[in-house]
């Protein structure tokens, strides 16, 4: 039995078969990653670092090995229990941000809590206290073709954080930003991890966030290489709680 607030991983293997030809796209990889931290599981392109972050999240099914989240076995779960699973304790980014063009920034958080039933004012309150997390309260009325790049992504976190999802996955959010707004964004995750507890796990093929990440997994060729600690530079939060 693990820990009812660690997401771990023991075993996972995944292939895929496309015109009789079997892709080993992970193979034994076994982790554990804990709440309060950003963790960084970096490599190139296609060493399996989606398929984990699937795995994980009970977005696929291994073909062997366990995922066990917040004390629950994933593996025991049918596809409606993992949705549910997902559903109640999962917020997840992805690279392209995913917002309706005609919702405002507030409305696109919003719906999030109206679709579980939240009332009214305390689903505005709620969105709107999520945008000033993500430090867009001042732009909250603006819909995506009024925003950058880098404030569309804070909109799409914002929308992942709103419920307060214990588990936060984000697959590649930087890589439609510059530099600069890269690395807004991989703060904000760590700020997240640190501020809610939540564990907090992004997936990159850009060597830039290493440095900000709490903790980095290399991936190569399906496998985990390296496991390391940083020691990245403080958080705007950090110089000034
Ligand atoms: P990454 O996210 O690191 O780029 P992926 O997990 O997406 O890597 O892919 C790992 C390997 O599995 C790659 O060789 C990829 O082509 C293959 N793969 C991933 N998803 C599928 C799929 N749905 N069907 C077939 N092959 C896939
Ligand atoms: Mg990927």
């Amino acid at each position: 039995m693990t820990a009812p607030t660690s997401l771990s991983a023991s075993g996972l293997a995944k292939s895929y078969l496309v015109q009789s030809i079997r892709t080993q796209a992970l193979a034994d990889v076994s982790l554990t990653l804990r709440p309060g931290e950003l963790s960084l599981i970096s490599g190139p392109s296609g060493c399996g670092k989606s398929t984990l972050l699937s795995l994980m999240s009970g977005l696929s099914r291994p073909d062997s090995g366990e995922v066990h989240a917040l004390g629950t076995d994933l593996g025991r779960l049918d596809d409606a229990g993992r949705d549910a699973f997902r559903l109640a304790h999962c917020g997840f980014v992805f690279q392209g941000f995913n917002l309706f063009p005609a919702l405002d920034a507030l409305e696109q958080v919003q719906l999030v809590l109206d679709y579980r039933g939240v009332p009214q004012d305390e689903a505005r309150r709620g969105a709107a206290s999520a945008l000033e997390m993500v430090g867009l309260g001042h732009r909250s009325h603006l819909r995506p073709a009024e925003l950058s790049g880098g404030e569309k992504q804070r909109v799409a976190i914002a929308r992942a954080i709103v419920k307060r999802p214990r588990l936060l996955f984000a697959d590649e959010p930087t890589s439609a930003l510059d530099s600069v707004n890269g690395a807004i964004v991989t703060d904000l995750l760590r700020e997240i991890a640190h501020r809610s507890g939540a564990i907090v796990v992004c997936v990159s093929h850009d060597p830039r966030l290493i440095a900000r990440a709490d903790r980095v997994i290399e991936m190569e060729d399906g496998r985990l290489r390296r496991d390391s600690h940083g020691a990245p530079a403080p958080s705007a939060t950090e110089i000034h709680p």
